[in-house]
């Protein structure tokens, strides 16, 4: 971290940092590939129950990140009773990473580590391509359009958080639904209905035309993390002296938000992303920082954001708060009625 003498150097031109961008697509896409196999691999471990064979591995974990509703009760219990959800403790495990990160490093856990982020970005920039541009959404559209996430996200908030008691809680988390749920999760995705498939070609063609449409518009987990990380002491900060207004920042960032137009960017929707710092070609005009304009090296930011994240996890492991307590036992009571089970 260095403290405010830019005003001293002189003013320069510089590359723009595109490595940032190459350890950001590294480590968003090791997350993608990481997932893939965990959901190859949870097909195996499907298939080998419903052929009554003993599966050969372990069943993978890694895809229990797309479960954060199950999560957020997961974490009430844990605030309220200081139960550590035995079923499917890793996805509570890569919730508090996520709350964590964003309440130290942004949107962390969206910029870097989330798949649904990832892919949207990849969707985007190939419509790109296609069209020769993406669209924006009027804003009479854009701004009713991004209030949806937080009232998806306040709907389950008061659920879960205001409506649920522990007892409920408990009561669901050891439901025969529950201990299965990552299993239900591939199962709707392997054996799609008509409507899920219409739905899911919807939000890709808007995803071709708008910039990350999924997450700027619907995602009330991004709306939560995004909330939070208002809380966030870092942000991504300009030095109007240093600034050449080459408007790359703003027409870069995959928010699309206004970065040229601010020295200190508070949003909800801001990820930390770096894509912004990464294209600014003035030395010294944008970078994050905390209050007070001590900048934090990009570099620092990334170190930061993957402890946390990994960090976390091996923790976790390491403390026994990362495997599931269900045993195979359970599972092949379960798993033979596993279409037809519905949540309680
Ligand atoms: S402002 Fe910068 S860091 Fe924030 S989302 Fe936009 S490009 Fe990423
Ligand atoms: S802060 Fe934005 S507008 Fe200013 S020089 Fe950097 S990229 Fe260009």
């Amino acid at each position: 971290m260095s403290s405010c003498n830019r005003q001293d150097r002189e003013i320069r031109p510089s590359r723009e940092r595109s490595h940032l961008r190459v350890i950001r697509y590294l480590v968003q896409w090791s997350v993608v590939l990481t997932v893939i196999s965990g959901g190859m691999g949870l097909h195996r471990f499907l298939e080998s129950l419903e052929a009554a064979r003993e599966p050969l591995f372990e069943k993978p974990l890694s895809v229990e990140g797309f479960m954060p509703i199950g999560a957020l009760m997961a974490l009430k219990l844990w605030i309220a009773e200081g139960i550590f959800d035995p079923v499917h403790p890793a996805a509570l495990v890569i919730f508090i990473c996520a709350l964590v990160l964003s309440l130290l490093l942004k949107k962390g856990f969206c910029g870097w580590i989330c798949p649904v982020g990832t892919v949207s970005e990849l969707t985007y920039k190939a419509g790109r391509r296609v069209f020769g541009r993406n669209f924006s959404l009027p804003r009479y559209v854009d701004y009713p359009l991004r209030s949806v996430k937080y009232v998806l996200m306040a709907f389950f908030l008061y659920i879960i958080v205001l409506k649920m008691s522990p007892q409920s809680i408990r009561a669901f988390l050891f439901t025969p639904y529950w201990m299965v749920a990552d299993l239900k999760l591939l199962v709707f995705f392997t054996e799609m209905s008509a409507v899920t498939l219409a739905v899911l070609a919807v939000l890709f063609i808007s995803s071709l035309l708008v910039r990350n449409f999924w997450c700027r518009y619907l995602c009330p987990y991004g709306a939560l993390l995004g909330l939070l990380s208002l809380m966030s002491p870092v942000k991504v900060t300009r030095y109007p002296p240093r600034c050449i207004h080459c408007h790359r920042c703003t027409k870069n960032c995959p928010a699309m938000l206004p970065v040229e137009d601010r020295e200190r960017l508070y949003s909800p929707e801001c990820t930390g992303c770096l894509t912004c710092i990464s294209r600014c070609p003035a030395e010294g005009a944008l970078d994050l920082a905390l209050p007070g304009r001590r900048w934090i090296s990009p570099l620092v930011h990334i170190l930061l954001v993957i402890t946390i994240f990994w960090g976390g996890i091996t923790v976790a492991k390491a403390t026994g708060h990362w495997k599931s307590g269900v045993g195979l036992e359970d599972y092949k009571k379960i798993v033979p009625h596993l279409r037809e089970l519905e949540h309680p």
